[in-house]
């Protein structure tokens, strides 16, 4: 099937090209659309649909499948959380690099014994107006003390798996795709897919 991704993160979309391999992930901007959309919303699941949505409207009814994502960190209170992308932005006056806010994370986790944290993916599949699907899954593991790995993006160099004993940018690609959020939800759209 042809899906087109509310996405222009091409970390996200070379992980989700694999995640689901039966389908063929266009981008908005190969049909012409540009798209930025205000994640308004306060949870995983509104940012997700409020991207679907929005680049549904302008898919001619093409379906279309939005990954919201992030880290929430228990000690923080949930924090990055939906705001992941954003963290650092207004105590610095602009976006930080992915370096930068991983730096911001370890400086927040200092001296914090319970380093449990979540990446959280929400996926929203959009088939037609009135046939709207949401997975949202985890992948929990520890804010590490100091980043590892040069694999993944984001989050991954600080983000420690005890199961593998690495952090995610140590793992390869179809580990992390095993075990990941993404991965997860992934999964469960296909399943759903080809069900239906
Ligand atoms: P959004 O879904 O566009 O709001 O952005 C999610 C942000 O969460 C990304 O920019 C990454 O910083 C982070 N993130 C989401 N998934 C991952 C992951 O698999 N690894 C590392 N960071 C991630």
């Amino acid at each position: 099937m042809k899906i087109v991704l509310a996405t222009g993160n091409l970390h996200k979309r070379d992980e989700l090209n694999k995640i689901l391999s039966e389908h063929t992930l266009i981008l908005p901007k190969d049909l012409g659309i540009d798209i930025d959309v205000e994640e308004s919303g306060t949870t995983y699941i509104e940012n997700s649909l409020i991207k679907a949505k929005e680049l549904f409207k302008l898919c001619g009814g093409l379906p279309v499948l939005a990954d919201d994502s992030g880290i929430s960190v228990k000690a923080l209170n949930g924090a990055p959380g939906v705001y992941s992308a954003r963290y650092g932005e207004k105590e610095f006056g602009r976006e930080l690099t992915a370096s930068e806010k991983n730096s911001l994370l370890l400086k927040n986790m200092d001296g914090i014994t319970d380093r449990s944290a979540d990446f959280v993916c929400c996926m929203a599949l959009i088939l037609d107006e009135n046939r709207i699907f949401t997975v949202q899954e985890t992948f929990s593991g520890l804010v590490a003390d100091r980043p590892y790995g040069n694999g993944g993006f984001g989050y991954d160099p600080v983000f420690f798996s005890p199961e593998f004993n690495k952090t995610a940018a140590e793992l390869t690609d179809d580990e992390k795709n095993r075990v990941s959020h993404r991965g997860k939800a992934g999964k469960i759209i296909n399943e759903l897919l080809r069900s239906l």
